[in-house]
Parts: C-alpha cells; sequence; structure tokens
C-alpha cells in the first residue's frame, strides 16, 4: 500500500471514533455550563465589550481524549472566564490544515492559536524538540520547574518569536510508554531496519541506533501500524493508545518511555493576535492554560492505571520491559543526538545549556527526594 492509499483508507476508518461515546460524554459532562449565548455576547457593555473571535487548530484528532480534550476544555474554560469575549472555535487535525501544518499557519494567521507538541517543529529548530521532552532527560514535574521558574519559557518565548508566536505549556502526558511492536524486542539487533513511528529526538536515535524512524501525525498511526506500513509505533499511554485501538494492530507493549519522559504539550498565539488582546484577555490565557497544563497530567495519572488493565486483562496485550541492553544503546545515542542540538546556532546553544544545567541540579536533589522516595517505596513490598 503507497502513502496516498494510506491516507484514503485513514479518512474512512478512525478506530478511535469507536471509544469516544464516553469520552465525549465525559468532556461535555466536565464542561459543565453551556455555550455561550449570542445575547450574552452582545449584552456585554463598556470599553472590554469587543469579542474576539478565534480559531485554534490542533495536530490532534478531534475529540480525541486524553491530547485531544485539552484544547477543548481551554476554549471552553476561557470562554466562560470571559464571558464570551473571547471565543475560540477548535479544530481537529486535517479541518483547516494538516497536523503538521499547524505552526506555520498559526505564524502566518491563518488561525490565531495552536495546540501541538514543540517537537513537531525541530524542523525550523533543532532546538524547540527540548520544549517538548528529550530523550533521558526531564519528567513532567521537572519541566514544569525549567519552564516557570528556570528560565525555560523566556528562552521558549524568544525562540517561537522568531516566527512570530507566543508559547505556553498547556499539558502534559507523564512519562509515556516506549511503544507497540509486532515483535518482541530482545536485544539491539531487533530495532535493526525497525520502521517505527516516533517523532522528536527520540526518531533521530533510534536512527542512530539502527532503527528507521517514521514520522506520522496521530490520526494516520493506526492504519500504517495494521497494513505494516511500520513495525512498530509509539503514542502515548495506555489511556491515548486504547482510544486508538493499537492493541488490535501490535500485541507487545513494551516500557519505559525512555523518549517522552513527560513531554510538555504547548499551545501557541499568533504574536500579534495576542498583541491586540487587552491585559485581561491575555491574563487568562496564562492562567487557563497553565490549568490545561496541570489539568492533562492529572487525568492521564488517573486513568492510565485503568486502562492498562484493560488492555492486558480484556485484550491479551503482552506488557514488556526494554532490554537493559537496548536502553544503554539508546542512552549512548541519546547523548550523541542531544549534544549536537547545541550546534545549530547560537539561540539553540542557549537552550541546550539552560536545559542541560537545570536538569543537573534538579537531578542531584530528586536523587535524594523523588526518587529516593520512590526506591523506598518500591522497598517496601
Ligand atoms: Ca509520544
Amino acid at each position: 500500500m503507497n502513502m496516498q492509499q494510506l491516507l484514503r483508507q485513514r479518512a474512512r476508518w478512525q478506530p478511535w471514533k469507536r471509544v469516544l461515546g464516553f469520552a465525549t460524554g465525559a468532556l461535555l459532562g466536565l464542561s459543565a455550563c453551556a455555550p455561550v449565548e449570542e445575547s450574552a455576547v452582545t449584552n456585554a457593555s463598556g470599553a472590554n465589550a469587543k469579542v474576539y473571535q478565534w480559531k485554534m487548530i490542533t495536530t490532534w484528532p478531534k475529540n480525541l481524549p486524553g491530547l485531544g480534550a485539552a484544547p477543548e476544555r481551554l476554549a471552553e474554560r476561557l470562554r466562560i472566564m470571559s464571558n464570551g469575549r473571547l471565543d475560540i472555535k477548535v479544530y481537529g487535525a486535517g479541518e483547516l490544515v494538516g497536523a503538521l501544518e499547524v505552526f506555520d499557519a498559526v505564524s502566518q494567521g491563518t488561525a490565531q492559536m495552536g495546540h501541538g507538541a514543540a517537537y513537531y517543529w525541530r524542523g525550523k529548530n533543532p532546538a524547540a524538540a527540548m520544549f517538548a521532552t528529550v530523550p533521558f532527560g526531564m519528567n513532567a514535574q521537572e519541566m514544569n520547574g525549567w519552564l516557570r521558574y528556570g528560565g525555560g519559557l523566556e528562552l521558549w518565548q524568544e525562540l517561537y518569536g522568531k516566527f512570530n508566536l507566543v508559547p505556553f505549556a498547556a499539558g502534559n502526558s507523564g512519562v509515556q510508554m516506549a511503544g507497540w511492536f509486532n515483535k518482541e524486542i530482545n536485544s539491539i539487533d531487533d530495532l535493526q531496519g525497525l520502521k517505527m513511528r516516533i517523532p522528536g529526538i527520540g526518531g533521530e536515535v533510534l536512527s542512530r541506533a539502527g532503527g528507521v524512524p517514521v514520522i506520522l501525525p496521530g490520526g494516520e498511526i493506526f492504519t500504517a501500524l495494521q497494513t505494516g506500513v511500520i513495525d512498530a509505533t509509539e503514542w502515548v499511554g495506555p489511556y491515548n493508545d486504547l482510544a486508538f485501538s493499537l492493541h488490535t494492530a501490535a500485541k507487545y507493549y513494551y516500557y519505559p518511555g525512555w523518549h517522552e519522559p513527560g513531554p510538555t504539550l504547548e499551545a501557541f498565539v499568533n504574536k500579534d493576535a495576542w498583541e491586540a488582546l487587552p491585559t485581561d484577555l491575555r491574563a487568562m490565557i496564562e492562567v487557563a492554560t497553565q490549568a490545561i497544563n496541570e489539568d492533562m497530567l492529572s487525568e492521564f495519572t488517573a486513568r492510565n492505571n485503568a486502562a492498562l488493565d484493560t488492555l492486558i486483562d480484556e485484550h491479551g496485550v503482552q506488557l514488556r520491559r526494554l532490554p537493559d541492553d537496548v536502553i544503554a544503546a539508546l542512552r549512548a545515542s541519546s547523548a550523541e543526538v542531544v549534544a549536537e542540538i547545541a550546534d545549530a546556532d547560537p539561540l539553540a546553544r542557549r537552550i541546550y545549556d539552560s536545559y542541560m544545567a537545570y536538569l543537573e541540579d534538579v537531578r542531584r536533589y530528586h536523587s535524594i527526594s523523588e526518587q529516593a522516595y520512590m526506591n523506598l517505596r518500591e522497598s517496601a513490598d
């Protein structure tokens, strides 16, 4: 099957929709307030009565649970907080532009806002990926610390500012799973020639370790795996992977997610649109994205366990840990690939230096706090 046939088939068959009935209901249930009616908008009075009708385009399939819920909840909360003055319509991948065109489209003003993951934009600057996740790098808690109090957000703003964008952290999945494989991975030899969907720095690392990384947006993964276009894929974790029915296309589910130890998802706003907003609406975007950043991590934390049980108990999925020698090889390649990011340009160097310095600091303290505690808790069993 060639890529065009694949795309046609994808358009016909979107497996996550089968499991979306409950998820969409849950989403709507969470959004307890009804959509703002036109009368509420036109009744607003005073100097701040202007209504901003925006489009938010995303890299996620429309109404996908987890990742796709974030932009919907973000738009809903902003509508409520602003009393309808910031009225954002959310578009799934492919509705206005393709998943991997979101960055350019918001940069150019085709839409005012986007939601995605910074590692999709490595082609703009390799250091962009560091604002999403780095293999063997920071987890969710550490990413939030770096971005908010470690200088990370300012560097992210500087980088995206060059593309007429203002970025915000707006979601985190926590540590992901290593992915779905149609054969067992017993040694580094099993990675040779393995065609795997894996974005970001992790894809380049796999390539150095002998694999063949394939970049596909979420909506195209299932068909590619089912038809053998790819041999393996990573996606997110049990909750989102179950929604994609990936267990019906591959049997072996590997951990840990060495390549995405706590990826930050992002929202970004076209700079001209941002600068046209009054101060209070800007503050609402800052606060609402922060709330969504926390909300996504909480939802995955709450739902992954049950989804993993379902995958194993009801669908016979085989859970496997990647062998130590495979992890060691990936770790070695990763150090090489990540170090090269700094060579791209002076800003990439500053981003790399900031990330690595923060990682070194936080590792030292977390080795005697978070990590020591986790080890302590496990040793009690
Ligand atoms: Ca992933």
